[in-house]
């Protein structure tokens, strides 16, 4: 009789731990932006909105695939910002915004948390995929951040895919800088080389009406076994002159990752102030030392607000809940985690 109950007390037991088990599943989780701005549902036409909230689900899909496989923070980071750099929708990679002169100048951050590696880039113009540059640099690389023609040889050499600056033109892109230099008084450079013809990228979404947004792409995302990451990539700002770096490579500003704070930041916005106003690497600073995470973005963004600068961020915590917060009236966004269904939103108002 004694040896039965311990028995059944030993079916129990693994019983109960089994459930156990299955109830701790390592936690995964993803969020990504495509920017925040003055996004309105009075600017949108439903195909607009359509559009990109299918273009948010495809990169947060194409991200999640690899966390559900049990892949990195750092892979599905990758993979979620890769599709949104081939999105023309998005300024990052194809549908960059111009600078002055008619260039598209690429710019984009990688980071981990769980041993603070970082890699980033500014100034690409021949790599398609900026942020798998600024992950080849933390990883094959003794730097830290590369720029220029320097930072596309090395993506080169690093095997990563090379393009025709023609690539990342598009009539949207190229129209906002003619429209931004006409209104400004300065003079319009030439259509670029191997640019494609007026009217041929018809098939293309129409930009929003009063569009005043900033477009770039970033994920940040917590993996089944606990590692943090964050990137971001970008075109900068139209019209940007004289080698203009904004935030998203400036490790601490724009991006940033730390799994001894328990965060992972993506930034979008006036990259000048998020400079100034260190944002990524603060907020992590503040839920290192116990701010509720919602409340650590919100007092950085009200930080970069009051030295003149508005945008949004998304940071992932220890426990896979994603944070949003923004001083604009909407941010491309979109989350996903193993036991929370995708969601997908646009203007500040909506869950
Ligand atoms: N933060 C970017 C920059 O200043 C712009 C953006 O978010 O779209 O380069």
């Amino acid at each position: 009789m004694r040896i039965a109950c311990s028995g059944l007390i030993a079916l129990f037991a693994l019983c109960f731990s089994t459930a156990q088990a299955q109830d701790a599943a390592p936690r995964w989780s993803l969020a990504i932006h495509g920017g925040a701005g003055v996004i309105e549902r009075s600017s949108l036409t439903p195909e607009q909105d359509a559009a990109s909230r299918a273009a948010l689900q495809g990169a947060l899909d194409a991200g999640s695939a690899v966390l559900k496989s049990g892949g990195s923070a750092l892979d599905a980071v990758q993979a979620a910002v890769q599709v949104m750099e081939d999105d023309p929708l998005f300024n990052a990679g194809r549908g960059a915004v111009f600078t002055a002169a008619g260039r598209n100048e690429l710019d984009a951050a990688v980071m981990n948390g769980s041993d603070l590696t970082a890699g980033s880039v500014a100034g690409l113009t021949t790599t398609r995929h900026p942020v798998a540059a600024a992950r080849a640099v933390m990883e094959r690389s003794p730097h830290v951040m590369l720029i220029g023609p320097g930072a596309d040889a090395f993506a080169a050499q690093a095997g990563l895919e090379q393009v025709d600056p023609s690539y990342f033109f598009t009539e949207r892109r190229w129209q906002g800088l003619v429209k931004a230099l006409t209104e400004a008084g300065q003079p319009v450079p030439p259509r670029p080389v191997g640019a494609a013809i007026p009217g041929a990228q018809a098939a293309l979404p129409a930009p929003p009406l009063n569009e005043k947004k900033f477009g770039t792409v970033g994920a940040v995302a917590l993996d089944a076994q606990g590692r943090l990451a964050a990137g971001t990539s970008t075109g900068g700002t139209t019209a940007k002159r004289w080698g203009r770096v904004g935030d998203v490579p400036v490790i601490g500003a724009g991006t940033y990752a730390s799994n001894a704070d328990g965060c992972a930041v993506s930034a979008t916005g006036d990259g000048e102030y998020f400079i100034r106003a260190t944002v990524a690497r603060d907020i992590c600073a503040r839920i290192g030392s116990a701010t509720a995470p919602d409340a650590a973005a919100q007092a950085e963004i009200d930080e970069a607000r009051t030295l003149g600068g508005l945008g949004g961020v998304i940071v992932m915590t220890t426990t896979g809940a994603p944070v949003f917060a923004m001083s604009t009236s909407g941010m491309y966004r979109a989350a996903a985690a193993s036991d929370t269904p995708p969601r997908v939103a646009i203007y500040a108002d909506e869950p």
